[in-house]
């Protein structure tokens, strides 16, 4: 192929629908999966798992400052009473986290879209699937890639520079022995972002960011 275009964009479609739980303004059990065949939901991950594994969640995911509150609020929660619905979630967030930090952003929402990308198992996707399209490229095609996420395109950026480099083994080493070949070379050193005027006709690209790169000619 000549070129790819991978959009990570969620579809808005896909999370306008309130009933599997996805949205912080709306009562809903709490599910999260894109993909009602995947075997454990947000509700499973909020009442089963522990509480390093939830704070390393919303860490990762979620780069929530406040993780390890939250995940030990929602600990000691769900002693009481298991957490069902979005809002009852969204109420032990709320407790969680400083007055001051409820009041610039909505508190809830760095820690639910960690949870959808946990349950969705949407970064190990991603991390499949950059490989296989580098593979699908003829030498000197383009892979663009847009994500709307620090984190995915912090993935696709490494990747992108690991993917452009002759060898990968550690700079003390005196001699090569992973024997790791470019595949690739970077086209935007830095991503590119939404003119204004996309921004004005559509508020939800206004965190997308675009990288490019070309398979090599060999
Ligand atoms: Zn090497």
């Amino acid at each position: 192929m000549d070129g790819i275009l991978i959009d990570l964009g969620v579809s808005s479609f896909q999370l306008d629908e309130d009933e599997r739980g996805f949205s912080y303004h709306h009562e809903a059990r709490l599910d999260m999966r894109m993909d009602p065949d995947l075997d454990s939901s947000a509700w499973e991950l909020v009442n089963y798992s522990s509480v390093d594994r939830l704070e390393q969640i919303i860490r990762d995911y979620g780069e929530e400052r406040y993780a390890g509150r939250i995940a030990r609020g929602i600990v000691n929660a769900r002693q009481q009473h298991s957490i069902d619905s979005t809002l009852d979630l969204v109420e032990v967030i709320r407790r969680s986290v400083p007055a001051n930090y409820r009041r610039e952003t909505h508190p809830a929402r760095r820690t639910f879209q960690a949870l959808r990308i946990e349950v969705n198992q949407e970064i190990e996707s991603l991390k499949e699937v950059l490989p296989q399209a580098v593979d699908l490229l003829k030498p000197g095609g383009r892979v663009c890639i847009i994500s709307f996420q620090s984190l995915e395109d912090r993935i696709v950026k490494e990747y992108f520079v690991q993917e452009s480099k002759d060898c990968l083994c550690p700079s003390i080493q005196p001699v090569c022995t992973c024997g790791h070949k470019a595949l690739l070379k970077v086209l935007t050193r830095k991503p590119i972002g939404p003119s204004p005027d996309e921004v004005a006709q559509n508020n939800r690209a206004r965190s997308s960011k675009l990288r490019v790169a070309q398979k090599l000619e060999f």
